[in-house]
Order: structure tokens, then sequence, then C-alpha cells
């Protein structure tokens, strides 16, 4: 069966970030506005012992910068760029500190955070990209200082700077490839149901939240449909718990195959599915609603050389017409279902019977 995990995360990812992730990224930037804060302020001590006091006035400025950004970020909108606004600078401050003729050559060592920064925050890709320039410009500066090793020793010192740092790089991209797919195996975990593969009713709510919300914005309709199988007790009955799955399997693979991308389908619980038809009215959807309906009804599910004989009755309801809130547009459509389940089933009911 297709997988309906590539259509949820794309319906996900259309609407930002998961849940998951977005706040997971944001306590991590927290963490790191706060520590680099507190140790930009004791930096700042250091220098204006030594007597640099511009410096220490602009470290103590970054301090207070730091503290505060930590205590906002969490209502931050655009994360993503808070994450640039705070690495581009701070590393740029890191290259001119390497620069300055008096800096010491330990001060190297703080190189390594940039790869290790860039990857925790942006990910492969995007922190590799933003990594690589920095780190070629603090080897080129550290050659310039340290000029090309003459003898034996002046070797190891630089094999050992730059050894390690090719393997902080090579940590961090392992470490980054295995979070991500641990995380991508997590979220699908939590937003999918198990025997079908489609939404599960947790996500599938939250999808139909999230679409009122994009229909009040864009004053576009989108229509609820919401479908229970026939006589689905006489299934179980007749021909086995088993025969019951793969039956709820054969009706999702059935709705897939007719379905856009952006559609949504979700197991509301036993066998009533949910599904979001995006930017669609009433009289756009009722022809699909119908294919699905005759779709089901005219494949039989091959089940151990069984044929099984499978219907549906639909309930439809368009928003804002029959309901601008979420649980008001599911009402209207449930009411709806059981209506053609009181006529005889295997229907599409979109409107109240008079
Ligand atoms: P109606 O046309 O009025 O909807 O009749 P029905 O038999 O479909 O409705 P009813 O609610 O009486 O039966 C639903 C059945 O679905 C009962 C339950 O055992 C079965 N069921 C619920 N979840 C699962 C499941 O995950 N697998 C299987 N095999 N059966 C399930
Ligand atoms: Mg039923
Ligand atoms: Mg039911």
């Amino acid at each position: 069966m297709r997988s309906l995990n590539d259509r949820n995360r794309a319906e996900g990812q259309s609407s930002g970030n998961s849940g998951l992730a977005n706040a997971d990224q944001r306590s991590l930037l927290r963490l790191i506005f706060l520590t680099t804060g507190i140790a930009l302020g004791f930096f700042c001590v250091l220098q204006a012992l030594e007597g640099r006091y511009l410096l220490a006035t602009f470290e103590l400025g970054a301090t207070a910068l730091l503290l505060w950004a930590s205590a906002r970020i969490t209502a931050a909108r655009n994360v993503t760029l808070w994450i640039y606004v705070f690495l581009l600078p701070l590393f740029c401050f890191l290259i001119y500190i390497l620069s300055m003729p008096g800096a010491s050559v330990t001060a190297f060592v703080w190189v390594y955070l940039v790869p290790m920064l860039s990857y925790l925050l942006l990910g492969r890709k995007a922190g590799f990209v933003l990594a690589a320039p920095f780190i070629t410009v603090a080897t080129g500066s550290y050659l310039l200082r340290s000029g090309i090793p003459q003898g034996p020793s002046g070797w190891i010192d630089l094999g050992n700077a730059v050894l390690c740092g090719l393997l902080v790089i090579v940590f961090m991209h392992l470490y980054e490839v295995r979070r991500a797919g641990a995380q991508r195996a997590l979220q699908d975990m939590a937003e999918t149901d198990a025997l079908t593969g489609v939404a599960n009713r947790g996500y599938f709510q939250s999808s139909l939240e999230r679409s009122v919300k994009a229909a009040n914005r864009s004053q576009s309709p989108f229509v609820l449909v919401i479908l229970d199988v026939d006589l689905f007790k006489e299934v179980n009955d007749r021909w086995g718990h088993d025969a019951g799955d793969a039956a709820l399997q054969h009706i999702c693979r059935c709705l897939l195959g007719r379905l856009r991308e952006t559609d949504v389908i979700g197991r509301l619980g036993g066998e009533e599915f949910g599904i979001l038809l995006a930017n669609t009215d009433r009289d756009a959807a009722m022809p699909l609603v119908e294919d699905l309906r005759e779709s089901i009804a005219s494949t039989c599910l091959s089940h151990e050389h069984i044929n099984i004989a499978l219907s549906a009755t639909f309930g439809l309801a368009q928003w804002p017409i029959d309901g601008e809130s979420p649980s008001m547009l599911y009402r209207s459509a449930d009411r709806r279902l059981y209506q053609g389940k009181a006529r005889g089933r295997n229907q599409l009911v979109s409107r109240d019977e008079a």
C-alpha cells in the first residue's frame, strides 16, 4: 500500500514544522542562548580586567541580548531566522577574535563549536553550508599565524587540530542523520494508525483545526467527509477478525487511489474514517465522493480465496455553510452519515433531509 505517512508529512510540512520538532528546536536554542550568554558574560569580566574596555562593553551588550533572547525564543515566530541572527554574528565574532594580533592560540578550540552548533540547530544540509566557509577561514587564519610547520612536532600540532576538527564534523553528521531519522519515525508513529497507515484520530483532528484556521484566512471553502463501513460487524462475525482488518486496509487503498496529495484521510475509530478535501465546495466534492463510494462498493476484497463485498455510507459537510467550527462541521457530517444509514446505507448524504 502506498504509505500515507508521506501524504501526512507533506500536509504537515505545508503548515510549518511539526510541533514535536519545533518545540525541541526552541528548547535547544533557549539552552544555547543561555549558556553562550553566561560564557560571554564571563569573558566580559576577563576583558575588563585586561583593560580591553571596548571589547568588554561589546561582550556585555551581547550577553544582555542573549539573555533577553533566551526568554523570548519560546514565543518567537520564525525560529530559523533567529538561528541565523545568532549564528552568523557569533561565527564572525569568533573569526575576528582569532585574527586579532594578540589572540591566544588556544582560542582556536572555539572553532570546534562551529560545526556542532550549525548541525544541531540547522540540520545536516544547512548546517554544513553555514559551517564550511567559517571552518575554512579559521583554518586559513591558523596556518597564517603559525606558518607551514617546519618540523615533526609542528606537523603533529597541526595534525591534532585538523584531525580533531574532521572527527567532530563526521560525528555531528552521523549523529544528525540518526537523530533526524529517529525523530521522523517517532512522529510517524504518533500520527499514524498502525493498521491502515492513514492518519490517526489525533492527527486528523489537528488537521481539521488547521483547515478551519487556514479557511478563515483565505475564505476558500473546504469539505469534511465522514464514512462508516456498512454492516462491518457481519464481516468480522462471518469471515473473522483478520478479514475485517484486511477490509479496513482495502477501503483505505480505495480511498487513497482517488484522492489528491493535499487531501487528508484519517481513521476516526473502529470502521469510521474522515476525509478533508482542501479548497473544494460541496458541488465539486460530490462527484468525487460518489466515485469513492462506487469504488468501494464495486471492488470486492479478495481475502484467502474468498471475495467479500463491502460498502460504506458517507456524510458530507462544507465549511462554513454547515458549520464554522471543527465540532459544528463534524456534527453536520456525522448527522448526515446516520441519515444515510437510516435510508438504507451505501450512499452519500450531503444535505439534511427536509
Ligand atoms: P452499520 O452499517 O450500522 O455501521 O453496522 P456495523 O456492523 O458496521 O456497525 P457496528 O458499530 O455494529 O460494528 C462495528 C464493528 O467494527 C464492531 C467492531 O468489532 C468492529 N471493529 C472495530 N474496530 C475494528 C478493527 O480494528 N478490526 C476489526 N476487524 N474490526 C473492528
Ligand atoms: Mg459500520
Ligand atoms: Mg461505526
